[in-house]
């Protein structure tokens, strides 16, 4: 195994719902010894706290749509400031837009951005046949990771739970979100000399292997980060 290169310790994970990008982010934050930084998760917190924040977010999210950038800008700087995050983070699921990207480069600079590619028809499947653990938080999926009993958790025996976003229609609008708005990020922090390209397909531990040959990996190049 190949340890990631020290330098390389700002990172935003980009790529479509359902690449994996928090299953792996995970994993490098605890390599690299920073902070996981999910704004979905942080949001999804907020919604089961009952937070002002949460209640405002959870209709958008719900129906797939972006939460508004001020919502999620409050939570997210609020994290970003913690002493933690001062030398390095894995951002994952943020920026979603380009006005978030251009927050994003007022309050720091980046190492790398990882964009996680993966087939539409593979994504959708990965999202709609996902099933979560309300108990303990496992994830299993009904084709690739299915439970020993059907709907039921093989550690907790809980009936398993699907994310109201993981539902058909809202993955739909999920997916299109992305296109239309996410996607346009590769071209900007491509011309900034930042983008890495990953495969994601395969099993999470092939996934994890590449990623840890592309962050030892010099940058392609210098570039102004500026928008
Ligand atoms: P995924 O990337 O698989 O869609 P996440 O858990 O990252 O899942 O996000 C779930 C939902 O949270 C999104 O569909 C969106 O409603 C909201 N969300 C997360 N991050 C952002 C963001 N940066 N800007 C706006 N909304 C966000």
């Amino acid at each position: 195994m190949t340890a990631p290169a020290a330098s390389a310790r700002r990172l935003v994970f980009l790529g479509p719902p359902g690449a994996g990008k928090g299953t792996q982010a995970a994993i490098v934050a605890a390599e690299l010894g920073v902070p996981h930084l999910s704004t979905g998760d942080m949001l999804r917190a907020a919604v089961r706290e009952g937070t002002e924040l949460g209640k405002a977010a959870d209709a958008h999210m719900r129906a797939g749509g972006l939460v508004p950038d001020a919502l999620v800008l409050e939570i997210l700087g609020e994290r970003l400031r913690k002493p933690d995050a001062a030398t390095g983070f894995v951002l994952d699921g943020f920026p979603r837009n380009l006005a978030q990207a251009k927050e994003l480069a007022r309050r720091s600079p980046l190492d790398a951005v990882l964009w996680f590619e993966l087939p539409r028809p593979v994504l959708v499947e990965r999202l709609t046949g996902r099933r979560v653990c309300p108990t303990c938080g496992t994830v299993y999926n009904v084709t690739s990771r299915p439970p020993r009993v059907e709907g039921r958790c093989d550690r907790e025996g809980a009936a398993l739970d699907q994310r109201p976003d993981d539902r058909p229609d809202a993955v739909g609008v999920r997916l299109r979100v992305y296109a239309e708005q996410t996607a346009p990020l590769l071209e900007h922090y491509r011309s900034a000399g930042l983008l890495r390209p990953l495969d994601a397909a395969g099993s999470p531990g092939d996934v994890t292997e590449r990623l840890r040959r592309l962050l030892a990996a010099p940058p392609a190049r210098r570039a102004s980060q500026g928008l």
